[in-house]
């Protein structure tokens, strides 16, 4: 409720007094029963017992395996995006690493969740594996190494909590906002609200290239047998936005 006074002052950049009464009040939203589980208002992009949201990069059939909750990367199958695209969000999944080491470096559980399908967020085995910083699991790949190292063992469930802004241009075609993520790993952060330099690549670094606001999420098929489950976003929306 409104305090009542007159000369209550305004917030600055805001069309609002303080303790404005006439303020929205913020919807309500449910959160998951526990921590990672989906809030009411999450789109809920993989619950654990099919693929009927995903497609294979040429519009196809998902060929990745699920069971007992999750989907496992099938090496060699090619990566998964959704049908749906999106933007400004924010993102839980959880990954894990195969269980049998296999490989070094790179080669460890590598798998990569591409917002957007072109800015890649590294999911790799990153524990007690020495490979390059900025392809370090949780890495803006190519950009940014993670502020630590988060990861647990192979084969252990791991969180992602993320916040994505997607870059905006204006009508001339400059970039009036580049992308923007803050990433908790296994509930650590690991970016905070970092500046992407331009969507990510393998050895090479790129000027940011128009495209929409939205676009599917993609995960990546890197010839290791990644799982993940219990993939949902909800849309990120502005205050007093319902
Ligand atoms: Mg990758």
């Amino acid at each position: 409720m409104s305090v009542g006074y007159d000369d209550t002052p305004m917030i600055p950049g805001q069309p609002w007094k303080v303790h404005d009464g006439q303020r929205p009040a913020p919807r309500i939203v449910t959160p998951g029963a526990s921590c990672g589980a989906a809030p009411s208002d999450a789109v809920v992009l993989f619950d654990g017992t099919d693929l009927s949201q995903w497609e294979h990069l040429d519009g196809g059939e998902p060929k990745w395996k699920v069971e007992n909750g999750y989907m496992e990367v099938l090496p060699q199958s090619g990566n998964l995006r959704t049908k749906e695209h999106f933007g400004d969000c924010q993102l839980h999944l959880e990954f894990a690493c195969p269980s049998v080491i296999v490989g070094e470096s790179q080669g460890r559980g590598n798998s990569g969740v591409f917002l957007l399908g072109r800015y890649e967020i590294q999911v790799l085995d990153g524990y007690d594996n020495l490979t390059y910083a900025d392809g370090l699991t949780a890495a803006i790949y190519g950009q940014w190494p993670p502020l630590v190292n988060a990861c647990r063992p192979p084969g252990e469930w791991q969180t992602y909590d993320l916040i994505w802004e997607s870059p905006r241009w204006d009508g001339g075609n400059v970039l009036c906002k580049p992308a923007y993520v803050t990433l908790l790993h296994n509930g650590v952060v690991v970016h905070n609200r970092k500046e992407l330099l331009s969507h990510t690549g393998h050895r090479d670094l790129y000027d940011y290239e128009y495209h929409p606001p939205t676009g599917p999420l993609m995960l990546q098929d890197h010839n290791n047998d990644t799982r993940f489950r219990n993939l949902w976003y909800r849309p990120l929306k502005d205050y007093d936005e319902a």
